[in-house]
């Protein structure tokens, strides 16, 4: 008799990228005895040294998992499918978390359901999940997910707590301004729930740690605000075979999706390249809602929820938008690009790159530039200005930024109206051109430069610097 045994993608590398094989036995026992001597290669992956299943790796026939049949011994007949799962619930754990008497009262209002119930509520104790980043998304992900009980919490960041993180970032109080952000969520969230294992990693997801950081845990929860990261996280998720749960947020818009190759597309299915640098702005240039980390964490946080109790419809292969101005929510089908360079049906990206490189970060982008902008320090600024000097200090922020702080007799012209107000200036003029923190304003610089303009310099470290180093009765914000 032929049994049909379905391959899990994790898997595939070891059956000659097969997704599914027939193989002819009596009971599971035979079929994986007959399935392993065709791509012996498996057998460790599948078997403990004395033959008997891995914990982590799940048999159904059909419907039912085997450990509530015969296990082994499990009969099976010409018209069964037989599915290997390996178990997004598991990963370094043993399988079967007990709940204590204490965690069954915590998470009462889940066991009433029955779509989560016991056996959903172990699935979490028995979980792990990685937030990437630990900032405006992370915080209520970490936070909801401690509570609801996810067994395992891995959070990455090098960041410390700074004063503008405290408009979003939940996880941390006022008093937690200049500590380690991952030292003050363990608190926070040992507070919130002591029956989880918190671990932290203080560093940065590189291409050298992520595929050992990520490898022990069963779902990667993507709260980056940077585009390396975020293609590195996509690509360890696809490489590794684990769903990546995706969010992204600006001003007063969010994005959120589930990628997981396996079964639908990945995030380079989206968008295969990344924006030149620059032309996106981040939150800290461009500004964020504070709630809106809170809306789309929330998203990210019942996803994986949902991915490890195994019910509902996952956001794979859709994408959502959210809008808080109109508050309206729309959702896009992706679909798997067979292209793709990392999951399609050749890939051309097998293992983890330079990111910074692909994304155009410290390299291609500089060079392109034909001459460094020149530069002044707030010091020399402010020495030119009190030996009256004569120039012109140009602003190019927006002009709601302009009322937060200023410069005496700095004229506002918005980086994005300053060629059409080029006329307002003379080419005869020193020209110091400033913004928040001189990135608007090096932009700023070069094209004035390359409009002819002589005597122009970038404010260094913008009007932050200056109300850190000359005048700190200015606000920063
Ligand atoms: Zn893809």
């Amino acid at each position: 008799m032929a049994v049909k045994i379905l391959i899990p993608t994790a898997l595939r590398q070891y059956t000659n990228d097969l997704a599914s094989i027939e193989v002819v036995g009596e009971t599971v026992g035979d079929l994986f005895l007959a399935f392993t001597r065709e791509f012996p290669e498996i057998r460790k992956h599948l078997f403990l040294e004395d033959g008997k299943i891995r914990n982590f790796v799940n048999v159904y026939v059909n419907d039912d998992d085997i450990r509530h049949l015969q296990r082994s011994a499990t009969p099976v007949k010409d018209s069964d499918v037989v599915s290997i799962v390996p178990s997004v619930a598991g990963g370094s754990q043993s399988g079967d978390a007990e709940l204590s008497p204490q965690e069954i009262e915590r998470y009462s209002r889940h066991l009433i359901m029955p779509e989560v119930a016991v056996s959903g509520q172990k699935k979490l104790k028995a979980a792990s999940v990685l937030l990437v980043g630990v900032g405006g998304l992370g915080s209520p992900v970490s936070m909801y997910l401690a509570a609801a009980g996810v067994g395992r919490i891995g959070l990455i960041d090098s960041d410390v707590v700074d004063t503008t993180n405290l408009q979003r970032q939940v996880l941390y109080s006022t008093a937690d301004v200049g500590r380690p952000k991952l030292q003050a969520a363990i608190d926070r969230l040992n507070g919130i729930n002591p029956f989880l294992k918190i671990e932290t990693y203080q560093e940065r997801l590189t291409s050298q740690n992520a595929l050992e950081i990520a490898a022990s845990y069963d779902i990667i929860v993507d709260g980056t605000d940077n585009f390396p990261t975020r293609y590195l996280v996509n690509d360890v998720c696809v490489l590794l075979g684990k769903p990546n749960v995706y969010g992204s947020i600006f001003r007063f818009e969010g994005q959120a999706s589930v990628f997981y190759a396996g079964e639908g597309p990945c995030y380079r299915c989206l968008y295969p390249e990344p924006p030149p640098p620059g032309l996106v702005p981040s939150c800290a240039e461009g500004g964020v809602l504070g709630i809106l980390p809170g809306t789309i964490g929330m998203i990210q946080a019942t996803e994986a929820v949902k991915l490890i109790i195994g019910k509902g419809e996952p956001l794979i292969g859709r994408l959502l938008l959210y809008d808080a101005l109109a508050m309206t929510y729309r959702e896009l089908k992706l679909r798997k690009d067979p292209d793709c360079p990392i999951c399609g049906e050749k890939p051309t990206v097998t293992r983890l790159i330079d990111y910074d490189h692909f994304c155009g970060i410290g390299t291609a982008a500089d060079r392109r530039v034909p001459e460094p902008v020149r530069e002044i320090s707030v010091i020399e600024l402010n020495n030119r200005r009190s030996a009256g000097k004569e120039l012109h200090l140009i602003d190019v922020r927006e002009p709601h930024e302009f009322d937060i702080c200023r410069l005496p007799d700095s004229l506002l012209i918005p980086l994005g109206s300053l060629e059409q107000r080029i006329a307002e200036l003379d080419r005869s003029w020193d020209i110091v051109v400033m913004c928040r923190s001189g990135i608007r304003s090096a932009k700023a610089v070069k094209f004035l430069r390359e409009a002819g303009f002589e005597q122009v310099e970038n404010l260094k470290g913008g009007i932050l610097a200056w109300a850190d180093e000359i005048d700190s009765s200015l606000p920063k914000y």
